[in-house]
């Protein structure tokens, strides 16, 4: 394929100016809603980046927390198990033991409890009192997997709702108590409330309608902080849902979907923590999220609209005002190689013709016929019908040479005064003669003007260029044509030579 050349595009242009008006409108105004669409979305993915960074963070902050809690268990259950070996920890008083035994972290019970079981099961003291709660927990699976194996180190159990104190959602902590000779002597258990992670949430920001979820990785919601539906949801089981399948299956990551809970669309973030059966997940509200960018969008989006309107309105008044100018042109054109008297081509029209179709007959090894068509003593009709007259038997003339050239190359046209030449392209000089004859015959018939007794008529001069003649010039055709006409004239006119 080629693609157009200079000129081809200059012609394509000048032949349909309004087609390229248009055509170049409506790619500049596509191009503008390219550019303004791309730009958008672009901005929409920045916006949303931002909003997983932060949720990221948050989650991390979160997930960085309970680690470091985990490990403050640790340290208070090793510290437990070295009391509870020490034999002379039963000769002290019950309140210097209390404090000996348990983590000044535990003493106020907001983070939750360590209790020390004994090999029974049963509470032997507890962090939240120096009187111990008295509970067993010989039928619980930690300490049954404890005192089964001796090697267990940590423990660290699926969410529970606690026995003792406010019946919160735990997630325990355990460790074996071995006595001097390695044999089971009891478990030291803490518990963390995860609702003591309500006052970190509560002072993240995450929108009106976002909210952090602490869940267990069997799908149970432990924790939730959301300005809308503050804890009546912890311990609804997630499992089925599809977002909950999702984001176990990732571990860690971000996916817009919609919530099961209201059914609007959330940006969810989400992270398991470390080896801990437990996930948090940061769900915000992607209404709020592109809630500034949409605003943008809507903004931008309407001027982009007005602008495009704008240009193809434009595009349109212009283009009117150049078909407006064409037709004027075009009428300019015509009237210019038109004759006014007898609407018949001008001689500066012909001139142009003749050169055409004598380089085309040249070219092409053509004939070419000219048929020079002169009134007959029109001098005379003048003088006895005045010069109206003559004009409106000119316009006879005229229309009547109008009516017998068929061929759309033909031209007819007004030589001057009464005279008329009429070129026949790809015409030989029996076709030339035939036409002439029926032409001449055709005037003749018409009736004589008023208070005439002979018709008007008119003399033709016939010359044919032929393709065998090389050496012939416009000017000889045209030469040879006159002569015929004399020749004509000089028979006794209404004839043709
Ligand atoms: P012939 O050609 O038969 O030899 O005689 P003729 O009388 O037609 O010859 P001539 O060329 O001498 O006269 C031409 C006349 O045509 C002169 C002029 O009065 C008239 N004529 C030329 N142009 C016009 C025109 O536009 N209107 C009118 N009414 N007459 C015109
Ligand atoms: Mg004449
Ligand atoms: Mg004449």
């Amino acid at each position: 394929m080629t693609s157009r050349t200079r000129p081809q595009r200059t012609a394509l242009y000048r032949s349909h100016p309004e087609l390229v008006l248009n055509l170049g409108s409506c790619l500049t105004v596509l191009a503008i809603v390219a550019i303004v669409t791309f730009l958008l979305m672009r901005e929409r993915t920045n916006v949303e980046q931002a909003a997983v960074r932060s949720a990221s963070n948050i989650v991390q902050l979160i997930d960085t927390d309970i680690v470091r809690n985990v490990e403050l268990y640790n340290l208070s259950l090793r510290g437990l198990i070295w009391a509870a070996q020490r034999p002379e920890l039963l000769t002290i008083p019950p309140e210097l033991r209390h404090q000996v035994l348990f983590n000044q972290a535990f003493s106020v019970p907001l983070r939750g409890d360590i209790l020390w079981l004994d090999s029974n099961g049963d509470v032997v003291a507890d962090s939240a009192s120096t009187t111990p709660r008295s509970a067993n927990f010989a039928d619980s699976k930690i300490f049954q997997d404890h005192r089964a194996n001796p090697g267990l180190g940590l423990l660290i159990s699926q969410p529970f709702k606690a026995r003792l104190g406010d019946l919160d959602w735990c997630i325990g902590f355990s460790r074996r108590i071995s006595d001097i000779h390695g044999e089971f002597a009891g478990v030291a258990a803490g518990a963390l409330r995860l609702s003591y992670f309500d006052e970190l949430f509560n002072r993240l920001d995450i929108g009106h309608e976002g909210s952090i979820n602490l869940i267990n990785t069997n799908g149970v919601l432990l924790a939730r902080h959301s300005a809308q539906d503050n804890r009546q949801l912890v311990g609804k089981d997630f499992s089925q849902q599809l977002n909950f399948k999702r984001a176990i299956q990732e571990g860690r990551g971000s996916f817009s979907a919609i919530s099961a809970l209201d059914g609007k669309e959330r940006l969810f973030t989400f992270s398991r923590v470390t080896d801990l059966p437990l996930m948090v997940v940061v769900a915000l509200s992607s209404e709020e999220v592109f809630e500034s960018w949409l605003r943008t969008a809507l903004v931008v989006g309407s001027a982009t609209g007005v602008l495009c309107v704008g240009i193809l309105w434009l595009t349109l008044l212009l283009g009117r005002e150049l078909r407006r100018r064409q037709d004027a042109e075009q009428g300019l054109a015509t009237l210019a190689a038109t004759d006014s008297l007898t609407n018949l081509p001008n001689r500066r029209r012909l001139d142009q013709v003749l050169r055409q179709e004598w380089a085309r007959a040249k070219r092409n090894a053509r004939p070419l016929s000219v048929l020079m068509v002169d009134v007959d003593r029109f001098k005379a009709f003048n003088e006895r019908h005045g010069h109206q007259g003559g004009d409106q038997a000119l316009r006879k003339v005229a229309a009547t040479i109008q009516r017998c050239i068929r061929r759309p190359a033909d031209l007819a046209a007004r030589y001057g005064g009464e005279e008329f030449l009429i070129v026949l392209p790809e015409t030989d000089t029996q076709g030339a003669h035939q036409l002439a004859e029926n032409l001449r015959r055709q005037i003749a018939a018409q009736p004589p003007y008023a208070g005439d007794a002979q018709p008007v008529t008119v003399s033709i001069g016939v010359a044919t260029h032929a393709p065998d003649c090389p050496q012939h010039s416009l000017d000889a055709l045209l030469g040879a044509a006159d002569g015929a006409l004399y020749q004509a004239k000089h028979n006794g006119r209404n004839q043709v030579v």
